[in-house]
């Protein structure tokens, strides 16, 4: 029965029930915000967080699937009578901090996949709230940006590349020696604080590569995009230049280099030491 839902018009209904689901929640920011504990990723629940994974689990439930929650929020939830049918794996707001202070830089990510593991998506949506932009990936079928295929960018010079780099970690001293070399041959660093996005940036050609090698990312916050890299034909590959294939969990971490093509990936590879070499 796989085959006959319309997985791409539920993830476009979940990211339309979001929205409005927030609208209302954005104009209280200022306000004291209500303690509701610690999500299944570590970090404290928002109640805009938990607005947006009910507007998910809510428009799933409509159309009466069965489906396994894998969420930053609630932790791994079931639904429905046969819930390993389908799995759900939902960043309900990635870039939490960027919204509270009024960036303009945050998303919902939501991966579908038939088992917890990253390499068995084969649907997901990315959007940027504030924009109006939506990422979508099918498997086999490119990716899209709001209906227009997109290809990562040709780059391959670090003086002319756009470089995003999370550094967000109190372990900055033991990631820093594998990160000078490269910092010092880029020109343009970035980050902008959504991690999911940022990723999706890669592969429309916004930018040429994002690096996480902080070992502290979760996969609820990557799964979505990790397939809208390989769908765009963009690289994304551990910090050892090895394939990614984790688990689909709230505790399961990850660290990655992913860039717009194989050449910059082998010049970035190259310039971050193996963790063996600064220890
Ligand atoms: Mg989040």
């Amino acid at each position: 029965m796989t085959q006959l839902i319309s997985w791409l018009s539920i993830l476009i209904r979940c990211k339309n029930n979001i929205q409005e689901q927030i609208t209302p929640l954005l104009k209280t920011l200022n306000q004291p915000q209500p303690n509701h504990g610690i999500g299944a990723g570590g970090d404290p629940i928002k109640q805009i967080d938990l607005a947006a994974e009910n507007a998910i689990i809510h428009t799933i439930k409509k159309h009466k699937i069965s489906f396994t929650l894998v969420s930053e929020e609630s932790g791994v939830k079931e639904y429905g009578e046969t819930p390993q049918e389908h799995y759900v794996t939902a960043d309900p707001i990635d870039g939490t901090t960027n919204l509270m202070r009024g960036i303009p830089f945050y998303a919902t990510s939501i991966a579908i996949s038939t088992k917890p593991t990253l390499n068995t998506i084969h649907t997901a949506l990315v959007a940027d709230l504030t924009h109006g932009i939506i990422y979508t990936s099918q498997k086999g079928k490119g990716t899209y940006r709001n209906n227009q295929k997109i290809t990562p960018s040709k780059t391959t010079s670090l003086e002319e590349a756009v470089i995003g780099i999370d550094l967000n970690t109190y372990k900055i001293q033991k990631i820093a020696p594998h990160l000078t070399d490269l910092i010092q041959k880029t020109k343009h660093i970035r980050h902008l604080g959504a991690n999911a996005l940022e990723l999706c940036y890669v592969a429309d050609g916004t930018t040429d590569a994002f690096i996480d090698i902080r070992g502290k990312l979760r996969t609820t916050d990557m799964a979505a995009a990790w397939l809208m890299i390989k769908e765009a034909d963009a690289n994304i590959t551990t910090p050892e230049g090895k394939p990614l294939n984790v688990k689909l969990d709230p505790k399961q971490k990850v660290a990655f280099i992913a860039t717009a093509n194989q050449k910059i990936h082998k010049t970035i590879l190259s310039l971050i030491k193996p963790e063996k070499e600064t220890e």
